[in-house]
């Protein structure tokens, strides 16, 4: 079975390992160039975007991807730090990869203290609500032409993707039980999951006290 690859230099690797795994999919960590070979995607986890931005130069992969995505059509998807990566625009910095015709503001909602946990119906990616969890997430405050939005809500955009195959969520799917986004993602990548593939898995993390 064609593979789906995670960006595995820092930040929420085995998340998203175990949600792929869930869904029967077939994963590998991606840490050098070579690791892309044969990838139909590649997950951007959530992390320290500055962190990840700085190894991907440093080692070259982030030219790699690029390229990869360019010319192989490598399907990709950031999660929260790795939205930031993906964005045109960084407010206020310097941007990262600049694949994805976006402006970002980091750290949107205030300090780690800030991080929250709500829902919504995403209807392109399932008919029920999906969790939605934030981490000292950035909020995505304008798309460009060929962006469209996924979802909005409380006058942001929270989820979005454009038709040369990005895909970027400033929240987690990858902390809460449910395989929505991921399932979505192997479909973007063209790959068909088992028949017995799961609609969620045990949660990553507790339930919050009182909910
Ligand atoms: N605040 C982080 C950043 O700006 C992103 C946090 C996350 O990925 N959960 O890179």
């Amino acid at each position: 079975m064609a593979s789906i690859g995670i960006l595995a230099l820092q930040g929420g690797v085995v998340e998203h390992r175990r949600h792929l795994e869930a869904l029967g999919l077939s994963v590998c960590e991606v840490r050098y160039a070579t690791d892309l070979a044969g990838l139909r995607g590649l997950i951007l986890p959530g992390g320290e975007s500055t962190c990840l931005g700085r190894l991907l130069r440093l080692t070259g992969l982030g030219a790699e991807i690029v390229q990869a995505h360019r010319d192989q059509g490598l399907q990709l998807w950031g999660t929260c730090a790795g939205a930031i990566l993906l964005a045109r625009e960084i407010v206020g910095e310097t941007p990262h990869l600049g694949l994805l015709d976006i402006v970002v503001a980091r750290n949107a909602f205030g300090s780690q203290l800030d991080s929250f946990r709500t829902q919504a119906l995403v209807p392109a990616v399932a008919a029920e609500p999906i969790p939605l969890v934030f981490i000292r997430a950035p909020q995505i405050v304008s798309v460009g032409p060929a962006v469209t939005v996924l979802l909005r809500q409380d006058g942001y955009v929270a989820a979005v993707e454009d038709a040369h195959g990005i895909l970027a969520t400033v929240f987690h799917p990858e902390l809460s039980d449910s395989l929505a986004f991921h399932r979505y993602f192997a479909q973007r990548c063209g790959i068909d999951l088992p028949a017995q593939a799961p609609a969620s898995c045990a949660p990553f993390l507790a339930p919050a006290a009182g909910g």
